[in-house]
């Protein structure tokens, strides 16, 4: 199952889409750590699974808070991707 967290503005879609099956099955949930913006959490999901979340107060400005991390100019690794080996994150943008 997919969760999805972020807005959709003028200026586009800016949402984490996160595959909470993998990070059911995630032993370290290494994309926390990662994230040198603390805008992941892990959570105890609906299902009794520790998944992970977006924080509840960057949800709504998440374009402004990834911003360190994305590209201005060709590519540029996102830390929370990178740290990610089961695919358990997208971003929408
Ligand atoms: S996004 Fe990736 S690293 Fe993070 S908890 Fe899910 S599967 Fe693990
Ligand atoms: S893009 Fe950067 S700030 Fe945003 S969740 Fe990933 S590691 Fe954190």
């Amino acid at each position: 199952m997919f969760a999805n967290y972020g807005y959709k503005d003028g200026s586009g879609e800016f949402f984490i889409s996160v595959d909470t099956g993998r990070c059911a099955g995630c032993p370290d949930k290494g994309c926390v750590e990662a994230c040198p913006e603390q805008v992941l959490e892990v959570i105890t999901d609906d299902y009794d699974d520790q998944v992970i979340a977006v924080r509840e107060e960057h949800r709504k400005k998440i374009k402004y808070s990834c911003a360190p991390c994305k590209p201005t100019g060709g590519t540029k690794e996102i830390p929370c991707v990178a740290a990610c080996r089961l695919g358990g994150l997208r971003h929408s943008w």
